[in-house]
């Protein structure tokens, strides 16, 4: 059966979940969040001091302990899906701060990203599928249906990203917020492995003066008119 691959990359902060997770409960697609899968791994770093905090990666550690470190996602009763590492649920441990910090400099190791990459082709394999990150229409799905690239100004995900922080109850600053995403911007788009970058066939959407409905609801219209989106209806 002919299956349906859409690939959301972008800035981080950008709201590329949110649009993702929507779009996927809509269609009823599979929704993999690949950041997530490399929050987790950062997680099991930090825990295992293969990184301090704020560090470079001891890579040969890392490489020691890759194979043992098992990311998977657990669907939860509302819907929602968790990230587990090793069976654990860290849903909440890899959305701080520290694992924002630390997490570029992860992802930017080459075996962490062909690990990841294999895994999520695995995981998607014969299903619809929408996944969100930065590789995804360049690396990880070449041959996409539909890539879009989501992006805003850096102030404006640096506001929507201090919000969502102070909301739940983290102190951080504004500053703090918007240094530590220019930073991972910087790291995510120099990177010798797989930088971010937008594939040449992907939608631009900028979103700094969209809201989230008026973002989702152009996005379904272009899966919408895929043909590859007609023949699966
Ligand atoms: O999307 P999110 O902000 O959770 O991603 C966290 C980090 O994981 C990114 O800043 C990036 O360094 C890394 N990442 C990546 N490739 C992906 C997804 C995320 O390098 N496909």
């Amino acid at each position: 059966m002919k299956t349906i691959q859409i690939a959301i990359d972008g800035h981080s902060s950008c709201g590329k979940s949110t649009l993702a997770k929507s779009l996927a409960a809509h269609l009823g697609f599979l929704y993999i969040d690949t950041g997530a899968m490399y929050r987790a791994i950062t997680l099991y770093a930090l825990r295992n001091n293969i990184i301090v905090d704020g560090g470079a990666p001891d890579e040969d550690l890392l490489r020691k302990h890759i194979y043992n470190i098992e990311v998977s996602f657990k669907r939860m009763p509302d819907g929602t899906m968790h990230t587990l590492l090793n069976n654990e649920d860290v849903e909440k441990n890899i959305r701080t701060v520290e694992i924002s910090r630390n997490v570029s400099a992860i992802s930017a190791v080459a075996f962490v990203r062909e690990v990841m990459v294999d895994l999520q082709r695995k995981l998607s394999e014969n299903s619809s599928v929408v996944m969100d990150g930065r590789d995804i229409g360049t690396v990880v799905f070449p041959n996409a249906d539909l890539k879009i690239f989501v992006t805003a100004s850096p102030e404006v995900r640096a506001q929507r990203r201090y919000k969502e922080l102070i909301a739940k109850g983290d102190n951080v600053s504004y500053q703090e917020v918007f240094d530590s995403l220019v930073k991972r911007d910087k790291i995510d788009t120099t990177r010798e492995a797989s930088p971010l970058r937008m594939a040449d066939d992907a939608v631009l959407v900028d979103n700094s003066e969209m809201t989230i409905e008026g973002q989702f609801q152009h996005v379904l219209n272009l899966v919408q008119n895929l043909a590859a989106y007609k023949q699966l209806t």
